[in-house]
């Protein structure tokens, strides 16, 4: 028989782990605040849905922000543990070329939360839907919201996963920051991360090329070196190969008021191979032949070169490989993939207790840290959540 009553709030994947983890020995509930669990996890299954990545040890934690508390929670449950988790609740995975991690073909992302759902029920959870936590008393207990009454929340350990600041529509959004403010845990402003990023082209070329793809292209910034693909939009640039170089953008951009990128449209020619296809007789209707470019290319290159350098493919040659661009900021956190900031990391302990109210803990992306797509943000929910799970196992036991 349970013995220890744990609230939980929050229904995405960080807490929706937590919970599988406690549901064995422990009376478990769920307040959710929307009509429905997991809506973030269903948006992320729009496009490709990458439940977390092969990569494990050393190469894992060096896609996450560095923080020895995120890391410990990654070794204690890897990418390995989550595929080995998802198949014993019925989702066989796959790993693709890129080394994401994705469910077998024909199986939906709703399908995916459901089976996660029907095993918490079957294993006693019990969900409590439409019901927001909007602050804590004054023994620091959590109350919540239902049908237009407060009400507080009486269990013995108390876990949030309320998420980041991006997609509010899915539910998470910033107004828990303030609750947790008042009793005294500090929370950094929400910012952007794997998100677009904003670079001035004149109205008539976003008219124009909006939309094109930028395939097999390399970013450079800062050092780092990134390719991929991304698609010029009417504000800038979005893509696997600009989100991860987000974090050193936002941070140059903290410093200065713009940061600046180069482009190699041929990461996979070196400048002498495309230099030896110019013959005599190359003119400038000739470069997307030649070069194998996009209209969207030479228009760039049309618009930075001087009429001189643009007729000479030589200068022409050097400039595909050597694109500047500058970015004036980031893409509002509201469109972005996912966030930083939230509970300062500082005010955790290693099992991700408020330092401050140890009856509380804190999982998912709810907790200032960083990592690119490709899997790696649902593997940082479901290690957190994981962890806060098995360490209350033992504290309660
Ligand atoms: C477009 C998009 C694509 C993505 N693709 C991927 C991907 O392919 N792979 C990957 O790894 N990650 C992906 N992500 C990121 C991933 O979905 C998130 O990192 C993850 O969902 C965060 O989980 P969480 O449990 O911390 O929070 P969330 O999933 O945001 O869940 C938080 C829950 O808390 C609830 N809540 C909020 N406030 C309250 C309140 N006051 N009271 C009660 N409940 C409340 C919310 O309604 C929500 O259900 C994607 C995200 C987006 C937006």
């Amino acid at each position: 028989m349970p013995t220890t009553k744990v609230a939980l709030f929050g229904g995405g994947p960080a807490c929706l782990m937590a919970a599988y983890q406690l549901s064995e020995r422990h009376e478990v509930h769920i307040f959710e605040k929307g009509k429905r669990l997991g809506r973030k996890f269903l948006v992320a299954g729009n496009g490709g849905f990458n439940l977390t990545n092969e990569v494990e040890g050393t190469a894992l934690l060096k896609a996450y922000s560095d923080d020895s508390k995120l890391h410990n929670a990654l070794n204690q449950f890897s990418t390995g543990n989550t595929r080995q988790w998802l198949s014993e609740i019925g989702i066989e995975t796959f790993i693709g070329s890129s080394g994401r991690v994705f469910p077998k073909k024909d199986v939906k992302p709703t399908d995916v939360l459901k089976k996660i759902v029907d095993t918490l029920e079957k294993k006693g959870v019990q969900i409590h839907l439409n019901h927001a936590f909007i602050s804590f008393d004054t023994a620091f207990k959590p109350r919540v919201l239902f049908n237009e009454t407060e009400t507080t929340i009486e269990a013995d350990h108390y876990i949030f996963g309320l998420g980041g600041g991006s997609w509010p529509k899915t539910g998470s959004n910033s107004a828990w920051l303030e609750p947790f403010n008042e009793i005294g845990v500090k929370t950094i402003p929400f910012r952007a991360s794997n998100c677009g990023v904003n670079v001035e082209w004149g109205s008539d070329f976003k008219e124009k090329y909006a939309g094109t793809p930028l395939k097999n292209i390399a970013i450079h910034a800062y050092g780092q070196i990134l390719k991929g693909e991304a698609v010029l939009t009417e504000y800038g640039l979005e893509g696997n190969a600009i989100y991860p170089l987000v974090p050193t953008i936002r941070k140059v951009l903290t410093e200065q008021n713009t940061a600046e990128i180069t482009i190699d449209f041929k990461p996979n020619s070196s400048l002498e191979m495309l230099q030896a296809k110019i013959t005599g007789a190359i003119k400038p209707k000739n470069y997307a032949f030649t070069f194998k470019i996009t209209k969207a290319v030479q228009e760039i290159a049309k618009r930075a070169l001087t009429k001189e350098q643009y007729l000479n493919p030589h200068t022409f040659a050097n400039y595909l490989k050597n694109v500047p661009m500058t970015i004036s900021s980031l893409r509002p956190v509201a469109e972005a993939i996912s966030t930083v900031g939230g509970i300062n990391m500082d005010d955790v302990d290693v099992q991700f207790r408020l330092i401050k109210h140890p009856h509380i803990s804190i999982v998912g992306e709810m907790l200032d840290w960083d990592a690119p797509t490709g899997g790696f943000l649902l593997q940082g929910c479901f290690s957190t959540g994981y962890l806060v799970g098995e360490c209350l196992n033992k504290q309660y036991n």
